[in-house]
């Protein structure tokens, strides 16, 4: 296995001081690292996409675990730190610079892939919902192993009936299993961010038959968008919806955080497509 330097001599030696805007808190601890790089199962010889690997902490754990990684990485500072990984594990790395908000990850990857990236706040919440959103299902990737601000985790994860129960929790509980794999404490990061982090390990599931994505975004939007009124106030701006709790037994008096996933699912699998306006989000 290769040897290679401690990620604060990399950091050092590449003058790789965190930079805000670009939500840089790295991660250092190697058996964290390798702990992490473990949440996806076993990795040897398997496709790994890696958003924002940095210094590459979470890259030389993946790469050790026996994937075959690629990198996208929105600093050019970073490209040197991760050409010495590619070095140390010859064709087992590809690194691509740029925005990974602008790449089409099935075309770049190529065929089935685990994803797993340690992401700023802004970009991994934008990345959640385009991997989770549209029609098309199942997708191509096989796991997403993703950090998140430990409420927005629990917010992922969140049961019907507690107060992190809402749209995000839909989303990612319709046709996937998200499970919370791993709370990292903010003192594990450099700098350490003001709040503590937690990761989210994602399989996708069969969808159910005859739901629209798009619907199903606009139900739980607007069952959500007011979530202290009752479904007969805040569904009603959607066609059908209505009738639709009438025929499924749904109380109208009930609020949106009541509602299992499986009622958000019937509503929108009883208005069918023709309620998703033309822009819905993903
Ligand atoms: N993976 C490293 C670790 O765990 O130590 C770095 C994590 S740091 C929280 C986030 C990384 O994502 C940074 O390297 C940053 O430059 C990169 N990044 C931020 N926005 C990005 C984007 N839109 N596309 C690709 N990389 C991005």
């Amino acid at each position: 296995m290769a040897e290679l330097p401690p990620l604060r001599t990399v950091i050092a030696r590449h003058g790789l001081s965190a930079s805000k805007a670009l939500g840089q808190n790295f991660l250092l601890d190697e058996q964290l690292l390798s702990r992490i790089a473990a949440i996806p199962g076993e990795l040897r010889d398997q496709a790994v996409l890696e958003i924002g690997p940095g210094p590459g902490g979470l890259t030389r754990a993946l790469l050790r675990a026996g994937a075959r990684v690629t990198a996208i990485e929105a600093d050019p500072r970073c490209l040197p730190a991760l050409a010495e990984l590619d070095a140390a594990f010859p064709g087992a790395l590809r690194v691509v610079a740029g925005d990974a908000l602008r790449v089409d990850h099935d075309a770049l990857m190529g065929g089935p892939y685990a994803v797993v990236a340690n992401l700023p706040y802004n970009v991994g919440t934008a990345l959640f919902t385009r991997w989770l959103g549209g029609d098309a299902w199942p997708p191509r990737w096989t796991s997403l192993t993703l950090m998140f601000q430990q409420e927005v985790a629990e917010r992922i994860v969140a049961a019907p009936g507690t107060p992190a129960y809402g749209r995000l929790a839909v989303l990612a509980q319709w046709r996937s299993q998200p499970r919370l794999a791993l709370r990292v404490h903010r003192s594990a990061f450099t700098p350490p961010p003001k709040v503590m982090s937690a990761i989210v390990h994602v399989v996708p599931t069969p969808a159910p038959a005859g739901v629209s994505a798009a619907t199903l975004e606009r139900v739980t939007a607007a069952a959500f968008g007011q979530r202290r009124k009752m479904l007969r106030q805040s569904l009603r701006e959607i066609p059908g919806a209505l009738e639709a709790l009438d025929q499924l037994g749904i109380d109208p008096q009930r609020r949106a955080e009541t509602l299992a996933v499986a009622d958000f699912v019937a509503i929108a699998g009883r208005l069918g497509s023709a309620s998703a306006p033309a822009d819905a989000p993903p």
